[in-house]
C-alpha cells in the first residue's frame, strides 16, 4: 500500500471511529439542565427546560387578587413553608420500566406548615430526589403505599437504610391488604426487613438499633363496600389520611385523601379510572391521578409487542379518560403522574385530555413543586443539589441512641489476622 492510500484508510478509520462518539456526545446534550430547546411544538414547557409542564403554573382563587412571588424556582433549604401551606413534591414522575434518569417511578413528598412529612409511593428512584429536597431523613418515617407493583415500592430499601445514621425510630409503612396474607403490605415489610437481616446485623452494635424495623398499618381492603367507600387510617396533629379502593388490577390498590387546615390533596396513582374514584377525589385542591400514553406509543418507548402494550393499557388511564376523572372531580388542580416524557408525548397528553377537560393541569416531572395556600397554587422545578447533603437532624424526645449487642457471625479470625494494623 503507497502512502497516501494508507494515509486514507487510517484517515477512515479515525473518522469511522470518531463518528459514533460525536453521535453520543450529541446524545449526552440531552441529559444538560436546563435544556437549550425549551418549548414543544404547541408551546408547552418542555421534560429538563426547567420549568413546570404546564401553562397554569400560578392557579388563583379569587381573579385579580394580591398574590404572593415565589422565586423561580424552589431551592430547598432557602425557603421556609408557611404554617398555612402543603408543599407537595414530585420524587418520581414515571411509571414501570425502563427506568429513566430524568424520570424515577412513583414517590411524592407533602410537606405541611406544621411540620408535618408523608411519602406517598416510593418507587425505583425517587430516593435521590427525596434526600436532595433537605428534609432530615429522621423525618421521612411515614409511609403510604397505592399498591405493591414495584415501580410504586422498589425504591424502600434505600430509606429503610437510613436506619441508624439518620433515622432512629421505625420505619412507618402504611398499606393495603390482599386477597390473601400473602399478598399483602405486611407480608411486604416482614420480607423486606428479613432480607435485610445481614445489613442490620453488621451494624447494630455500632449504630443506634431504633430505626431498623419497619411497622406496617395494614389495611383491610375486605372493609370497604357502597356503604363503606373510604375508611380513616391516620388521625394525628390536624391531619386526616382516609383510604379508599381503586380499580388496578387485582385487589389492593388504594388511593389516599389527606386533609389539613381546610387544603385537600388525594392521591390514587395507579387506577382505571371510574366514578367511584372520582367521587373521592371532590373538592380536592390537587389531585394527583396516574395517565398512561396510548398503547402505539408505549409499544414503541418500551420496545414491546403491542399486544402486550394494550394488556398493560386496559389497567390504566388514557389522557382522556384522565380528563372525564377531573371533569367529575373538578380539582383546583389535577396532575397526571406515571407517564412517559418526551416532547411530541407531552404534545399529545395536554391534546387529548383537553378533549374533555379544560380545567388547570400539570404533568408530573421530578421535582415539579407545588406550593398551595387557600388563595394560590404554584407549581415550580425545584433546583436541588446533585451532591446534597443531609441538613441539620431535628431534636427527637426519647430517642434511644444506644448501639445495641453486636453479631454473633464474626469473620474468620485467620482473615482478620491478616488486618493491616492502622
Ligand atoms: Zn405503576
Ligand atoms: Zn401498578
Amino acid at each position: 500500500m503507497d502512502k497516501p492510500m494508507l494515509n486514507a484508510c487510517i484517515f477512515g478509520l479515525v473518522l469511522t471511529l470518531a463518528l459514533p462518539i460525536l453521535a453520543s456526545a450529541d446524545q449526552f446534550e440531552e441529559f444538560r439542565f436546563p435544556r437549550e430547546k425549551s418549548t414543544t411544538e404547541d408551546g408547552y414547557p418542555t421534560p429538563l427546560s426547567g420549568k413546570p409542564l404546564t401553562k397554569t403554573p400560578v392557579i388563583s382563587k379569587v381573579e385579580g387578587a394580591s398574590l404572593k412571588e415565589y422565586p423561580e424556582h424552589y431551592i430547598p433549604g432557602k425557603e421556609t413553608l408557611p404554617e398555612n401551606e402543603m408543599r407537595i413534591t414530585v420524587l418520581g414522575s414515571g411509571g414501570p420500566a425502563p427506568l429513566r434518569r430524568a424520570q424515577a417511578a412513583s414517590g411524592y413528598l407533602v410537606e405541611l406548615g406544621n411540620g408535618d412529612n408523608f411519602i406517598f409511593d416510593i418507587g425505583p428512584g425517587t430516593s435521590g430526589n427525596l434526600y436532595s429536597m433537605g428534609v432530615h431523613p429522621a423525618l421521612l418515617d411515614k409511609v403510604f403505599i397505592n399498591h405493591l407493583h414495584l415501580d410504586h415500592i422498589g425504591g424502600i430499601f434505600p430509606l429503610f437504610d437510613a436506619m441508624g445514621w439518620a433515622r432512629n425510630t421505625p420505619l412507618q409503612v402504611w398499606g393495603p391488604s390482599g386477597t390473601t396474607p400473602e399478598l399483602g403490605t405486611a407480608a411486604f415489610t416482614e420480607n423486606i426487613r428479613k432480607a435485610a437481616e445481614w445489613h442490620v446485623q453488621s451494624k447494630r452494635n455500632l449504630l443506634p438499633t431504633g430505626g431498623t424495623t419497619i411497622t406496617c398499618n395494614e389495611i383491610d381492603v375486605s372493609k370497604f363496600s357502597p356503604e363503606n367507600p373510604s375508611q380513616l387510617v391516620y388521625d394525628k396533629n390536624g391531619v386526616k389520611i382516609h383510604a379508599f379502593p381503586v380499580v388496578h388490577c387485582i385487589e389492593g390498590s388504594l388511593g389516599y385523601r389527606l386533609e389539613w387546615n381546610g387544603l385537600v390533596f388525594v392521591y390514587t396513582a395507579d387506577s382505571e379510572p371510574s366514578t367511584f374514584e372520582a367521587e373521592q377525589g371532590k373538592g380536592a385542591d390537587v389531585f394527583i391521578h396516574e395517565v398512561m400514553p396510548s398503547a402505539e406509543e408505549f409499544a414503541l418507548h418500551a420496545k414491546m409487542p403491542f399486544e402486550h402494550a394494550e394488556n398493560v393499557m386496559g389497567e390504566h388511564t388514557s389522557p382522556e379518560e384522565l380528563g372525564i376523572v377531573f371533569g367529575i372531580a373538578k380539582p383546583r388542580l389535577g396532575v397526571g403522574s406515571h407517564y412517559t416524557l418526551g416532547d411530541a408525548l407531552v404534545d399529545n397528553f395536554f391534546k387529548n385530555v383537553g378533549i374533555t377537560y379544560d380545567g388547570p393541569v400539570l404533568l408530573a416531572h421530578d421535582l415539579s413543586v407545588i406550593n398551595v395556600s387557600p388563595e394560590q397554587i404554584v407549581i415550580r422545578q425545584a433546583k436541588t443539589s446533585m451532591l446534597a447533603t443531609v441538613p441539620d437532624a431535628p431534636a427527637l424526645d426519647g430517642v434511644d441512641m444506644n448501639p445495641g449487642e453486636p453479631s454473633e457471625s464474626k469473620t474468620p479470625a485467620w482473615l482478620t489476622e491478616t488486618r493491616i494494623i492502622k
